[in-house]
């Protein structure tokens, strides 16, 4: 749940929405993939939706990513935008 910034190393508590930056995140259940694009005529049911945030300061150099293997965790910016 959302109660704190996605970072572990940070304790940022979640507080007002304004504030850093919300990432919304579509996982599928079924084949345990993230569909990054935007969402068209999808027919599978099974879904989910995953909110993260990070607070000002760690959205300025993180960003959030989904991994394979690894699940939702957070990234540096340039290296996120380096790798993709
Ligand atoms: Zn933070």
């Amino acid at each position: 749940m959302l109660s704190k910034c996605a970072n572990p190393d940070c304790s940022t508590p979640f507080l007002y929405l304004h504030q850093g930056k919300l990432f919304r995140i579509e996982v599928d259940a079924k084949r345990d993939r993230v569909k990054l694009g935007p969402v068209g005529s999808e027919k599978k049911p099974v879904r989910r939706m995953e909110y993260f945030w990070l607070c000002d300061s760690c959205s300025s150099h993180l960003t959030v990513a989904y991994e394979q293997d690894v699940g939702v965790a957070t990234v540096p910016l340039l290296s996120y935008r380096a790798a993709s």
